[in-house]
């Protein structure tokens, strides 16, 4: 079915680095799994976009803001921000997981954690995570703005851990990163397309239509697989 656009072209928000869901590659361009299910949507569709990467926490605030359409950003669906947005249809399991420096023996359960330095990018689940763990585990909290300065801090020894979403970790580690992941990953947690609440809800139609689509023909499988080595 296809939907009428009600807009010239949609803005889109994103993170700036996330791979396996977007990243730039060595041309300076950004792909990855969102940008890739994103921009095929539009092509089915028949709707145009302009891609604006300015960070998580950057991407939620520009579609509170209405300087941006929608944002596309491994953003896991939760019911404190169904408040403020409104969802596509679920088009990825994910969920949250600590990693630390490979060959660190110290760290094997949330309770080794005490006395710890952990890190987390502002405004995400796992931040949410670490916050509400934090009197339990006894350890303190690093907030950054983006991945890479995450991902250089533990590696680099500045922090103990991170937490951050599992197939990010994991693209991580298969990219060469010296990375572990010594707990369990915590289930849960779909990522969605959104937009503010109330606001173009015929673009999420159209994200819901093609996304349908993509799985009929095999289309999302082969982007994931694309980007995943196991498929997941
Ligand atoms: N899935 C996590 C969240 O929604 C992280 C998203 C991200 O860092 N781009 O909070």
């Amino acid at each position: 079915k296809k939907i009428e656009p009600k807009k010239e072209e949609y803005v889109i928000a994103s993170d700036t680095a996330f791979a396996p869901f977007e990243f730039q590659n060595t041309d300076n361009k950004y792909e990855g799994i969102d940008v890739d299910l994103l921009n095929r949507a539009a092509e089915l569709q028949g709707f145009k976009l302009k891609w604006n990467h300015i960070g998580f926490a950057g991407a939620v605030q520009a579609v509170q803001g209405n300087q941006a359409d929608a944002m596309i950003a491994g953003m896991t669906i939760t019911d404190e921000r169904k408040q403020s947005f409104d969802f596509s249809n679920p088009y990825f399991e994910s969920g949250i997981q600590l990693a630390i420096k490979k060959g660190n023996t110290e760290i094997k359960s949330y309770d080794d954690l005490k006395g710890k330095k952990v890190g987390a990018k502002i405004g995400t689940e796992s931040a949410d995570f670490l916050q509400k763990n934090k009197e339990k585990y006894g350890y303190t909290i690093k907030q950054y703005d983006t991945a890479d300065g995450l991902y250089d801090s533990v590696r680099g020894g500045q922090i103990d851990a991170i937490m951050d979403d599992y197939p990010v970790i994991g693209y991580a580690i298969s990219q060469g990163q010296k990375l572990t992941t010594p707990i369990k990953r915590e289930s849960g947690g779909s990522y969605g397309f959104a937009v503010k609440k109330g606001q173009s809800p015929e673009l999420l139609e159209m994200f819901n239509e093609a996304l349908k689509e993509m799985k009929k023909t095999g289309e999302y499988d082969k982007i994931l697989d694309k980007y995943i080595a196991d498929g997941n």
